[in-house]
């Protein structure tokens, strides 16, 4: 069949959860056979979030082939277990950046290079990129922001133009928020009306409203929207908050946005999407009682999405162990000698977050010297097992100013160091060791154990490594590598195999994790944290 296009936008206010209602639609259509990705348009300028602080942007996500992306790429995983690249994630600094080479190479012949139809026409290209491989039915494309903002015009443009040329091969789905007032105890649906007004300003008519409301919007009140909108009375549809992201595609189902969606694109359909599986993750996670306690240790734990994929991976493998999962943040600036033991006594299991500089490390090092001695299970991801090589050199190998040349370039025992390769690199955008390696892990450790298999692939984000150096001096006093790059023999892995479960790997397993797949160590951490509570 011919690709058919989908667009999200959204209006009214940010934070609407395009992402999630993208990733939800392509679960229903993946669930009824058909072939879907999802790509997201960025308007900011930046060439890729890899340069922005978490405060900015939440997590950096990573895809397989080595781009650093946004989060919502991290959702559309989770949901689709389909993975993304490069071309799944594009910014209005790509695309003004391959105009402009593409200007210097002379490509545009002499003309003069303007937004229409320059950046337009690259911008088509990119919509267009992933359709054309042939691997895929659908492409839902979300745009980022909001309707009506300076920035995003030239996507809407872009968009106006495909929905123009590709007829019923593309469809929009608009996004709104329908407000309650408290003091009128009444919904309001003016900021909708106004919002889908901006859309058809610049020449787009939605073909589905999705209202995101606190409160069920009643049948009548969606008629009405149906009616100053322009949208027939079935396609729109509420968005009504739910416990779980998770249920969000049941939700959309039940009102038939995948029926909608193959109807209005004229696609041939029968039956209904086979969403057993999924449906049994719903059922596990509600019926959940028991509660496995983790706590999260990291210096951005007060940002709800600093740590996203890390939170989502302990959710899944909670869930999948029939546990509910209670996570605590903990502070790591936070972390002394003296509140430790209160901090993380009651914890099943303890995880050290990834991050960048100084700050908050040395409760890195405290929480896990404590959790060491104490046998708590503890997971380390990328900087987390970073600081697990520190901390054992300092108080088991008594080389008390180890570090990280990352902390302290003049470190005596640079037990943590700059990858060979980096040495030279200035740049700071996309220049790290990015994406999936393989990784050969040694028979009967618990990382090959949680795996099954001695060879594995997970994602990276690091420029420092464990110093190859100090290997033998690890090795002989307990801690062991157990993980390593088979062609440059890079440390990925630390693992101290008498302690119960004390792991550190420096790939981060969560960008794998999805709900039908949850990331086989974060499902082993979690099966040992819930060892540990019973005992
Ligand atoms: N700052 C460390 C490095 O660059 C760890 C990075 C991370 O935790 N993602 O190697």
């Amino acid at each position: 069949m011919e690709t058919k296009y989908i667009f999200v936008t959204g209006g009214v206010v940010s934070s609407l959860g395009k992402g999630i209602i993208s990733s939800s639609l392509a679960r229903l259509l993946l669930s009824r056979g058909f072939r879907v990705t999802i790509q997201k348009f960025d308007p900011y300028i930046n060439i890729d979030p890899g340069t922005l602080n978490p405060y900015e942007h939440g997590e950096c996500y990573v895809t397989v082939d080595g781009h650093e992306a946004d989060l919502d790429l991290g959702h559309y995983e989770r949901f689709t277990n389909v993975p993304t690249t490069r071309a799944n994630n594009v910014t209005t600094g790509r695309i003004y950046q391959s105009v402009i080479d593409k200007e210097r190479r002379g490509d545009y012949l002499g003309k003069t290079v303007q937004i229409i139809p320059h950046i337009t026409d690259e911008i088509k290209r990119n919509v267009k990129l992933l359709g054309n491989t042939g691997k895929f039915d659908f492409v839902i494309t979300e745009i980022g922001g909001t309707v009506g903002d300076i920035e995003s015009l030239p996507f809407l443009e872009s968009m106006r133009q495909l929905k123009w040329e590709l007829g019923s091969n593309c469809v929009c789905i608009h996004l709104t928020y329908v407000p309650f007032l408290n003091a009128a105890k009444e919904l309001k649906t003016k900021p909708t009306q106004h919002s889908v007004k901006q859309l058809q300003e610049v020449g787009i008519q939605p073909d589905i409203l999705i209202l995101r409301t606190e409160k069920d919007i009643p049948l009548a009140m969606r008629k009405k929207v149906a009616l100053f909108c322009n949208v027939s009375p079935d396609a729109v549809i509420q968005s009504i908050d739910m416990p779980s992201i998770y249920e969000v595609p049941l939700m959309m189902h039940e009102q038939h946005l995948d029926e909608i969606i193959l109807r209005k694109t004229n696609t041939p359909y029968s039956g209904e999407p086979d969403m057993k599986q999924w449906l049994s993750f719903i059922d596990k996670m509600k019926s959940a009682k028991k509660v496995v306690t983790i706590g999260l240790v990291g210096k951005y734990v007060e940002l709800q999405d600093a740590y996203k994929s890390i939170n989502e991976a302990l959710f899944q493998s909670a869930t999948h162990n029939g546990y509910k999962l209670r996570l605590v943040s903990i502070h790591s600036e936070k972390v002394n000698d003296n509140n430790v033991e209160g901090l993380l006594k009651d914890m099943d299991g303890v995880v050290v977050a990834p991050g960048f500089g100084q700050r908050g490390i040395e409760g890195k090092f405290v929480a896990l010297k404590w959790c060491r001695e104490h046998d708590k299970p503890t997971f380390g991801i990328c900087l987390g097992m970073q600081c697990m090589v520190i901390e054992f050199a300092r108080n088991v190998l008594h080389l008390e100013e180890a570090n990280s040349t990352e902390m302290n370039p003049q470190t005596p025992y640079n037990v943590i160091d700059l990858m060979e390769e980096q040495k030279s690199i200035s740049n700071m955008g996309g220049t790290m060791r990015l994406g999936a390696y393989n990784c050969t892990l040694k028979a009967g450790s618990k990382v090959a154990k949680a795996y099954g298999s001695s060879q594995i692939s997970e994602r990276h984000r690091h420029r420092f490594e464990f110093n190859e150096e100090y290997r033998n001096r690890f090795e002989e006093a307990g801690m062991k590598c157990v993980g390593e790059n088979p062609d440059t023999h890079l440390v990925e892995v630390v693992e101290i195999p008498e302690k119960k479960w004390y792991i550190g790997t420096q790939y981060h397993p969560e960008y794998s994790s999805t709900v039908l797949n949850p990331n086989p160590l974060f499902m082993s951490f979690i099966k040992a944290a819930i060892d540990n509570q019973k005992n």
